[in-house]
């Protein structure tokens, strides 16, 4: 990593510290002193949130010409068409090994530690009276999603008005990003068929546009040091500490294996397939996976994982430019591991034993729902809830983890972020010049 990126990734880390240990302390405080609590809740609402907001719009400001233009230049980088069904093979059998692993290592940890077996009824009650107006929201949009089909597929990546879905008339807050890809490898793929000088002007193009939006992004990184402590300080101190301690074995375990999956499974992929030590890269990504903490986004993490992908991991930038978009998007391993989590926990909690074949069945769900979910704050919760009905368990029960969604939303957000990324060495090592090499990497 160059040394000024060095030192700003230390500034992040150091923000990050300092506003975890000055929202615990406030937390403590706040005990005895509850107005002050009351009144640093209130400043966190109206000035740090704002604040926050300024850094993560400035990144999604981003987001859409970035992810046209690299993904666009990443294929018209491959020079010839047939290159592409090699990389996007490769991207798209790593993705679901990558979430099925991701759900399975879920699925194992709720069965072992079985946390909804231990939730006093009691607790369950007063979880659902307080969160049950907002597990009924996400109820009624799930149940007015239509069911999967092929129908809906087509609808989801090639919508009838491509400006109309990015611009967020539909499904995500910031619009979707699918249908952008489906144009973006449209765009490419056209490119590619042009006369040489034509394809290198309109790839000039394309980096031209890459490169002024990576400048935005560095602006947008420059406020990370003191939109990062914000941002976090205000997230713990709305925590309800009961609820936290209420919740406490389910948390602890679906931060476990979120860690696990991303520090051991991932790491292997970076030990065994790639030169690479995985040490270097979780150092080399970490400011990437702190803005993907602290906005629980993995489409406004997506400018700063490019930025990282191409200068500081020296990935290949069309494999860059092709991955990262693709995984931001679809690629979401602690998303569906959540979902597995959450779907057991609260069958747990209501009684309902699901069999093996059921677990099998929920398993391949995850990772489909998951491929579909907007990499936006609380993108899966409409899903999991939908999740829920499926499996015959009240999909209401929802609201027994949304006290604590948002700490376990930024966590998941680290792991998908982290996947995209592993994903892109991994690809990386196996692609020259966009073909795969003759001898492994
Ligand atoms: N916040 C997640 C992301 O952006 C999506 C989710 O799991 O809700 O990756």
């Amino acid at each position: 990593m160059a040394e000024p990126n060095r030192t700003l990734a230390n500034r992040i880390l150091i923000g990050l510290v300092i506003g975890v240990l000055a929202g615990v302390l406030t937390l403590i405080i706040g005990q005895p002193f509850p107005r002050l609590l009351g009144f640093m809740q209130l400043v966190s609402t109206h000035v740090l949130d704002p604040f926050g907001q300024v850094f993560l719009r400035t990144l999604f400001f981003v987001v859409i010409p970035l992810v046209f233009a690299s993904l666009a230049a990443g294929v018209v980088q491959l020079g010839r068409l047939d290159r592409l069904g090699p990389l996007a093979g490769r991207t798209f059998a790593l993705f679901a090994l990558n979430m099925a692993i991701g759900v399975g290592l879920g699925l194992l940890m709720m069965n072992l530690v079985r946390p909804g077996d231990q939730l006093a009824e009691a607790t369950k009650l007063q979880l659902e009276q307080l969160y049950g107006g907002a597990a009924q929201g996400y109820v009624a949009s799930s149940a007015t999603s239509p069911t999967m089909s092929f129908a809906l597929l087509v609808e989801m990546f090639m919508p009838r008005n491509l400006f109309a879905a990015v611009t967020g008339q539909s499904r995500a807050a910031i619009g979707d990003v699918l249908p952008l890809i489906v144009f973006a490898l449209l765009v490419g793929a056209a490119g590619t068929q042009l006369a040489e000088d034509s394809r290198a002007r309109l790839q000039k193009g394309l980096d031209l546009v890459c490169e002024v939006m990576t400048r935005i992004v560095h602006f947008a990184l420059l406020l990370a040091p003191y939109a990062v402590p914000a941002m976090i300080y205000s997230v713990i101190v709305k925590i309800g500490v009961d609820i936290l301690a209420a919740l406490g074995v389910f948390v602890a375990g679906c931060i476990t294996v979120l860690l696990l999956h991303l520090f051991g499974t991932l790491s292997l992929w970076i030990k065994f397939w790639t030169r690479r030590s995985p040490r270097q890269f979780f150092k080399d990504t970490r400011a990437v996976l702190i803005t993907a903490f602290s906005t629980s986004s993995s489409n406004a993490t997506l400018p700063a994982s490019l930025e990282c992908a191409r200068n500081t991991l020296k990935v290949q930038p069309g494999v860059a430019g092709f991955v990262l978009p693709l995984g931001a998007t679809m690629n979401m391993s602690g998303t569906a591991l959540y979902e597995g989590c959450v779907v057991l926990f609260v069958a747990q909690v209501f009684g309902v034993d699901l069999t093996l074949a059921q677990e099998v069945t929920l398993l391949l769900l995850a990772v489909i729902s998951a491929v579909a979910i907007a990499g936006v704050p609380g993108g899966s919760l409409p899903v999991i809830a939908g999740l829920l009905a499926t499996f015959g368990i009240p999909p209401e029960g929802i609201g027994i983890v949304l006290g604590v969604d948002r700490i376990l939303d930024m966590m998941r957000t680290v792991v998908n972020v982290g996947a995209d990324l592993v994903t892109a060495v991994v690809v990386d090592a196996r692609t020259v010049n966009g073909q795969a090499p003759q001898t492994p990497a």
